[in-house]
């Protein structure tokens, strides 16, 4: 039996896991459901699953969680803040932590889970953007397991020679290959897409999923994301990565090898299967999704990107290429501009060109300490912010 902590219980990818989790109750039990501020669904959630630890990262949130659960004579206890989050990652009967909070708010309790010498389950792939070599030494420092949840990275990870975390060119590695949607303004005329909506932005025509990360897509910076953690898990540099366009989201990524051959992995667009593999690694386990009929699908079209429309792409290969805290400042430019367009303050459009102010202006460091990473996100939040007040006067 192993104990599950899972950090973003109530986002999309938490429900996603308690779904699998729920499939297999010989197998897993949750220790601890962690979230920001919906109180209702977190309290819903710990009646059905009937978890250990509780914790709202919002004091009030978590008031009003803790005297819910009395009112149904619960046991559970309620925790709050990053310290509620730390100790449910790092605490013992926990063997498995699913990272899945949304953004950088989700960097210090993933590092703690690395730290703490857990199976990782990684989800929020801005915390590996942001600490790279860091988080990735971590891992290894503390016998710690690191499992890609994103779908692409997922399907990478199934299609590796066993020791990849080697020398991959050693094992016949030629290429990766990550497969995108392209999202909802894949075809939208360009000269359209200052006037999209945070509602057409977040309308992904193949998967559901927090706002963030839907606005992400349709500026393909989440590819560009992508392309950032591949680089850490798989031990490679930008350039041996390709982006490809798959507009049926029903290859999640491919692996070429030197004798010609390619190996891919498909699937139904549903995060329950990457999930489950994560979870059951080295074994698999039902994941209650919908079998893939290739009949039905018919039909697979590639394209190359065009960077014209998607800028987000280029900006976060040159952070990666410039090394240090490029990638943090990247990201953390990226996470301002996304809420703010989300609130209307500012266009679709102007996205990538508030990154690309802030990669220009902030001074990028060696990414050697948590605090000298925290410190570049933080200028960038700040010199983002106040690019965006100009592009208002
Ligand atoms: P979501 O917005 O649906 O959920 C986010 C979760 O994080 C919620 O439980 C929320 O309570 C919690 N949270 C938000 N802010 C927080 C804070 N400041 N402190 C603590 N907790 C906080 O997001 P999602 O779509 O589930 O995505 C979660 C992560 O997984 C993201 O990093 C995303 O890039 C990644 N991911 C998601 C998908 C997907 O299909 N949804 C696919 C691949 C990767
Ligand atoms: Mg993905």
């Amino acid at each position: 039996m192993k104990g599950i902590t899972i950090l973003g219980a109530t986002g999309s990818i938490g429900v996603n896991t308690l779904d699998v989790i729920f499939r297999h109750p010989d197998k897993y039990r949750v220790k601890a459901l962690t979230a920001n501020t919906n109180v209702d669904l977190l309290l819903e959630q710990c009646l059905k699953h009937e978890p250990e630890f509780a914790v709202m990262v919002d004091e009030d949130a978590a008031s009003k969680l803790e005297k819910e659960l009395k009112n149904k004579a619960s046991e559970i206890t309620v925790l709050s803040g990053i310290d509620g989050l730390l100790k449910v990652v790092e605490c013992e009967g926990v063997d498995y932590v699913m990272a899945a909070i949304v953004g950088a708010a989700g960097l210090l309790p993933t590092l703690a889970a690395a730290k703490a010498g857990k199976r990782v389950l990684l989800a929020n792939k801005e915390a590996l953007v942001m600490s790279g070599k860091l988080f990735m030494d971590t891992i290894v420092e503390n016998n710690a397991e690191l499992l890609p949840i994103d779908s692409e990275h997922n399907a990478i990870f199934q299609c590796m020679p066993a020791g990849f975390d080697k020398d991959i060119e050693n094992l016949g590695v030629k290429k990766i290959l990550l497969t995108a949607s392209g999202g909802p303004f894949r075809t939208t005329p360009i000269e359209q897409l200052s006037s999209m909506t945070p509602e057409q932005a977040c309308a992904h025509p193949n998967w559901v999923m927090g706002r963030k990360i839907s606005v992400d897509s349709a500026t393909m910076m989440n590819k560009g994301l992508e392309v950032i953690e591949a680089c850490w898990l798989f031990h490679v540099q930008a350039n041996f990565i390709q982006v490809v366009i798959h507009p049926q989201s029903v290859i999640h990524s491919l692996v070429e090898y030197n004798d010609g051959s390619v190996l891919a992995q498909l699937g139904n667009p549903d995060m329950r299967t990457p999930i489950a593999y994560g979870l059951a690694w080295p074994e698999r386990i039902d994941a209650g999704v919908e079998r893939l009929d290739l009949f039905d699908i018919a039909q697979l079209d590639f394209v190359a990107p065009d960077e014209q429309r998607f800028p987000c792409l280029r900006l976060a290969r040159e952070a990666m290429q410039q090394g240090g805290t490029s990638s943090a400042i990247l990201n953390a430019a990226n996470e301002i501009a996304v809420n703010e367009f989300l609130q209307k303050h500012i266009r679709f459009t102007d996205i990538n060109r508030v990154i690309e102010t802030v990669l220009e202006n902030v001074t990028q460091h060696e990414a050697t300490s948590l605090d000298t990473i925290l410190e570049d996100d933080k200028l960038a939040r700040d010199y983002a912010m106040r690019s965006i007040k100009e592009l208002a006067a």
